[in-house]
């Protein structure tokens, strides 16, 4: 019978084994999914979800099964660090505080803490009495990037289960497999997702996002022809279009927000309303990884060309631009701008603002690349 596990790609014994646990009544209060990014452990956390929620074991098809597959069950929460450095103890004792609370309206309630490899002593103690034993009708699934990165006192209280690291080929092949495109086309996708097959997935279904990424390409093929002024032109352009699908996000949580007001008690519209901010944050910093991911990629492949195999292109759709840029700088350059992209990518973890951050990578990576972007 297919159900919710069967969205488990490329983690044949995390999907057996939780399959198992939910058929058999062994699940435990508290999970920590251990894996690299990109190995699909978000997903399971909201299959697992499903199957303890959803009247028949996470049928896949009913309204609670799909408001969980598009986060938006009241009763599923998804957490992530909200400081620069990681979780804020303000944060943990909210989802302590929110963990007693009723469900609304399941008679369940799962808890999704991503990274909680940046949960720090101050903010992991607040939370290890809720973690030892949680309200009777509360699970609690921990993502974490290895076992080793999360504190010992964290790892000792939940069942861990670990994710494999699914090779980028495999996961290409998985994705095309599940929509029907080419490899080729999957593998464009896969590098702009950084690895991950669901959001893949949905960056395949979505034409605004592929528009998106030709933009981005077309941006970069001809950055050396750009002055100053068209670069921060550009730049804009990019983040105003980096930010759209934000507004589609927005419009459905007011949506949301007018249906259930009425029958919605005023602190669970305030969850909601919170619930909801978090997510256009994630969302945002999400759009633009994306962009550096797109960015990350055409650049790998002009040092791909630069280091004389062409095969290992990846953006084939553009090869014409890949080698053109090849053909006009060496690979010391092309190494500068990844690292200026590397450097964007950690800065935008940092909270710095994105706008600040993407007119500042145009520049660098026309700097690194034809030495052209010098401050005047
Ligand atoms: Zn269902």
């Amino acid at each position: 019978m297919a159900d919710v596990f069967d969205q488990i790609f490329g983690q044949p014994r995390v999907r057996d084994f939780l399959r198992a646990s939910v058929r058999s009544d062994r699940v435990t209060h508290a999970y920590l999914f251990t894996g690299p990014a990109g190995s699909n452990k978000t997903q399971s956390a909201y299959a697992l979800a499903s199957a303890l929620l959803c009247e028949n074991g996470g049928c896949g098809t009913c309204d609670t099964c799909k408001r969980i597959a598009r986060r938006k069950h009241p009763d599923v929460r998804y957490y992530a660090p909200e400081g620069a450095g990681g979780y804020l103890i303000e944060q943990i004792r909210d989802i302590v505080a929110d963990a007693s609370l009723a469900p609304i309206q399941a008679d369940r309630k799962i808890y999704i803490l991503d990274r909680v490899d940046l949960l720090g002593v101050a903010a992991a103690n607040a939370f290890l009495k809720t973690l030892e034993e949680p309200p009777a009708d509360v699970v609690l699934v921990l993502l974490g990037r290895t076992r080793e990165s999360v504190l010992p006192t964290i790892v000792s209280r939940c069942s861990v289960v670990p994710f494999r690291h699914i090779p980028a080929s495999e996961a290409a092949a998985i994705l095309a497999q599940k929509t029907g495109a080419s490899v080729e086309t999957a593998k464009i996708a896969i590098e702009s997702c950084g690895g991950s097959i669901t959001r893949g997935i949905e960056f395949m279904k979505s034409n605004e996002r592929l528009v998106f990424r030709r933009k981005v390409l077309d941006v970069l093929a001809r950055i050396d022809r750009c002055d100053s002024w068209d670069l921060i032109g550009l730049a804009s352009e990019l983040v105003v279009e980096a930010k759209a699908p934000l507004d589609s996000v927005r419009a459905a949580h007011e949506a949301e927000l007018a249906e259930n007001a009425d029958f919605l008690a005023k602190s669970a519209i305030r969850q909601i309303e919170a619930r909801n901010k978090r997510e256009l944050t994630a969302r945002s910093l999400e759009s633009f990884r994306q962009m550096t991911a797109i960015i990350a990629s055409f650049l790998r492949d002009v040092l791909a060309v630069c280091a004389e195999t062409p095969e290992l292109v990846i953006n084939v759709d553009v090869r014409d631009s890949v080698e053109e840029v090849a053909s006009r700088v060496d690979e010391a350059r092309v190494v500068r701008a990844l690292a200026a992209v590397n450097a964007c990518n950690e800065a935008i973890s940092y909270n710095v603002s994105p706008e600040t951050c993407i007119d500042a990578l145009l520049f660098e990576i026309g700097d690194s690349l034809y030495g052209t972007h010098s401050p005047r």
